[in-house]
């Protein structure tokens, strides 16, 4: 079960700023990673999470980096942030909340540390001098020395955790590009797909267009000349098509699955789509492709279902006329592009 963040901002704030008293506490080391975890702790947000929290704190008195990492992997990072993509948006952004807060609360603490100071001088400058008053004096100076250290230390933490706060958020956009990326081809995958069209639709951007294509008698060439060099095709192929886009704004290309891509355009009406559809056409048939002797294969052709999204119209909807049309092309002799 990964770690659970509130949408609402003003509860994130508040376990914020319980959080990092808490940490600082425990000698907690302010990096990014503790701030998570710290967070969670507050909010009480994963059971499993604070109990290894409590018990490593038991241990050692504090909570030592090399654990506060695997708490991090193991609760924030695996599955969870490759699997879920929403999770990836809430944690980066309450990673920069952190950053916000912190900087927040220490500074709170340093005025306070401040004015405290400052009633001790006024203190002292009034001549009174009874003993209750020279030990009150003693503890609020002692006490302000002991805060002061205190944020000071905790700000150096701080400053020197902004780097760790960059890194952790670099390693957070690294794992969520891999769950959007095709291993093979490199380029999107369906996953990344789903989300593109999905806010294309719940955004009711204007029309929009889709390009659905499917190799022809790929599973003939794979018998034939094997799957490794299938493989290559569909790199190439994938590479080919990325140039061709390459100059569409904002276009969007992905390997929907097995050897099907989908091409996803903004703002954009059939015609320009078929024409785009075709100019990627006649760029793949002439795709040349060698075998391990150096000898050409046979042409490597695609048929084409392109399809305008309609107002309103369902996502399901969308991607079965263009489907249908991409079944048409195929059934009107392959290599042809079909406009639903
Ligand atoms: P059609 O023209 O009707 O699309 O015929 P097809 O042979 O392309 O279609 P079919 O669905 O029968 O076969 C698809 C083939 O694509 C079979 C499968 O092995 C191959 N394929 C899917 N993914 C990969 C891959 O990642 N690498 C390789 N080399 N082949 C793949
Ligand atoms: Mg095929
Ligand atoms: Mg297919």
């Amino acid at each position: 079960m990964p770690i659970s963040f509130p949408h609402d901002i003003n509860k994130a704030a508040d376990y914020l700023r319980k959080a990092v008293p808490m940490m600082v506490q425990h000698q907690i080391p302010p990096t990014p990673e503790n701030y998570a975890l710290w967070y969670n702790y507050v909010a009480a947000g994963n059971q499993a999470l604070n109990q290894q929290l409590m018990e490593t704190i038991k241990d050692h008195g504090t909570c030592p980096r090399s654990d506060s990492q695997k708490l991090m992997q193991q609760f924030v990072l695996e599955d969870a942030l490759t699997a879920d993509p929403e999770l990836y948006r809430q944690v980066n952004s309450v990673v920069s909340q952190f950053e916000d807060l912190v900087q927040e609360t220490s500074s709170g603490t340093r005025n306070y540390s401040k004015s405290l100071e400052d009633s001790i001088k006024t203190l002292t400058g009034t001549g009174a001098q009874s003993d209750e008053l020279k030990q009150i004096k003693t503890s609020l100076t002692d006490n302000t020395e002991a805060i002061f250290a205190l944020t000071q230390s905790f700000q150096a933490h701080i400053n020197s955790s902004q780097k760790e706060i960059e890194n952790l958020k670099a390693e957070l956009k690294t794992q969520y590009q891999k769950a959007m990326t095709d291993p093979l081809t490199q380029i999107f995958n369906r996953l990344a797909f789903d989300e593109e069209i999905e806010e294309l639709i719940r955004t009711k951007s204007a029309s929009f267009c889709l390009i659905m294509f499917d190799i022809d008698h790929f599973k003939q060439f794979n018998d034939q000349y094997g799957h490794t060099l299938g493989d290559t095709v569909l790199i190439g192929v994938a590479k080919t098509t990325q140039q061709t886009i390459a100059p569409i704004d904002s276009a969007h290309f992905s390997r929907y699955g097995g050897e099907e891509f989908a091409v996803l355009l903004p703002d954009c009406k059939l015609e320009n789509a078929t024409t785009a559809a075709e100019t990627i056409r006649t760029r793949l048939e002439k795709l040349g492709v060698k075998n391990k002797s150096g000898n050409s294969t046979s042409n490597i052709t695609a048929s084409f279902g392109v399809a305008q999204h309609n107002s309103g119209e369902l996502l399901r909807d969308l991607i079965d006329r263009a489907d249908d049309a991409l079944y048409l092309a195929k059934a009107n002799g392959r290599n042809q592009v079909h406009a639903a």
